[in-house]
C-alpha cells in the first residue's frame, strides 16, 4: 500500500465519483473534498452520504478550490468542459497531479489537457482498466505481426446513459491497431458502414457501437483475412475496475514531474 494521499474527486456523487471515493478508501487514502455541477441535489452533504460511509466529512462543493483545499491529487470523471475548466482552477490550488477519465474530449480539448501537462503531471486514460490496458498492448502487437492485409474492426457496447460514440476505449483500441500497422487512427477510420454503397474499404479501421441496459463496458477487435478471424477481446464486470485503476494512477502520477502521461507509463509496460 502507497503512502497515504489526500485526493479530490470531481463529479463525486455520479457513478464513476463514487466508486471512486470508495476505491480511494479502500486503498487508505483521505479523501479532502469533491465537486458537483452547480444546483446538484448532492451539493452541501457530507461526501459520505453519498456512499453510506459517515468518516468522510468533507462537503460536496461546486468549487473546485474549495474541493481542492489541502488536496495533492484530482481525480476527474465527469465531462469535458467540466474538466478543463477545473484544471484551470487548480492552478491556484494545491494539487500537483491530476488523474483524467472524463472521455469524448474533441482535439482542441486534447490540446487543451496537454497544455495544462505543463503544469501538471496528469494521468488521462480512455479505460482505467489494467486488461484493457493489456488489450491495447496484444491489439498493437497484433495488428504489427498480422500485416496491412487483414481487415481489422472494433466493436464495443456500453450502457444506455453513455453520451460518447465510439468509447474513448474503443477510440483507443482502434488507435493502438493502426499504430502496429504503421498508420495513425485518423488516417484510417471507417466511415461508418450505412446505406447501399457501404462497401467496406481496404486497410480502414471500422467501429460499430451498441447501447443497451447496464452493459458497463465490452470491446473486441477482429482481425480477419477470408480464411480466418481473430477476437482480441474484454469485458468490464464491474465499475470498480477503473476506480481501482485511478487510485493506483493517483499514487503513481504524486512523484511525477509535469508531463501528460497514461496507464501503461502508470504500469511500467
Ligand atoms: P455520471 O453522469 O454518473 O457522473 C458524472 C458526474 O459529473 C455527475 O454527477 C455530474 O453531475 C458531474 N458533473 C458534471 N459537470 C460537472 C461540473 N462542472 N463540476 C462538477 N461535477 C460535474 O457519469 P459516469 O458514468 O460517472 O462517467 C463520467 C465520465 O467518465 C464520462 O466521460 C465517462 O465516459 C467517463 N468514464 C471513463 C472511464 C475510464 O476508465 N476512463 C470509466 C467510466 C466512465
Amino acid at each position: 500500500m502507497s503512502e497515504q494521499l489526500n485526493i479530490a474527486i470531481a463529479g463525486v456523487a455520479g457513478r464513476m465519483g463514487r466508486e471512486l471515493v470508495r476505491a480511494a478508501l479502500t486503498r487508505g487514502h483521505r479523501i479532502n473534498g469533491g465537486t458537483e455541477r452547480g444546483q446538484a441535489p448532492d451539493l452541501g452533504r457530507p461526501i459520505g452520504v453519498l456512499i453510506g460511509d459517515p468518516s468522510v466529512t468533507s462537503l460536496v462543493s461546486d468549487r473546485v478550490q474549495t474541493a481542492a483545499e489541502g488536496g495533492r491529487v484530482w481525480i476527474d470523471f465527469t465531462a469535458p468542459q467540466a474538466t478543463l475548466e477545473a484544471l484551470q482552477s487548480l492552478r491556484e490550488t494545491s494539487v500537483t497531479a491530476a488523474v483524467i477519465g472524463t472521455t469524448g474530449f474533441n482535439p482542441e480539448q486534447e490540446a487543451q489537457i496537454k497544455a495544462q501537462a505543463e503544469h501538471f503531471a496528469i494521468v488521462k486514460a480512455g479505460n482505467f482498466s489494467l486488461g484493457v490496458n493489456l488489450l491495447e498492448h496484444l491489439v498493437q502487437l497484433a495488428a504489427a505481426r498480422l500485416g496491412k492485409d487483414w481487415d481489422i474492426e472494433i466493436s464495443e457496447t456500453h450502457h444506455h446513459d453513455k453520451v460518447d460514440a465510439p468509447s474513448g476505449t474503443a477510440l483507443m483500441l482502434g488507435e493502438a491497431a493502426a499504430k502496429g500497422q504503421g498508420s495513425a487512427l485518423s488516417e484510417v477510420r471507417a466511415d461508418p458502414y450505412n446505406g447501399p454503397d457501404a462497401k467496406r474499404i481496404d486497410g480502414k479501421i471500422g467501429f460499430s457501437v451498441q447501447r443497451m441496459g447496464g452493459v458497463i463496458g465490452d470491446h473486441s477487435v477482429a482481425f480477419g483475412t477470408p480464411q480466418e478471424v481473430v477476437t482480441l477481446s474484454h469485458r468490464a464486470l464491474d465499475r470498480a475496475v477503473f476506480a481501482h485503476g485511478a487510485i493506483r494512477a493517483a499514487e503513481w502520477a504524486k512523484d511525477q514531474p509535469p508531463g501528460l502521461y497514461d496507464l501503461s507509463a502508470v504500469l511500467g509496460l
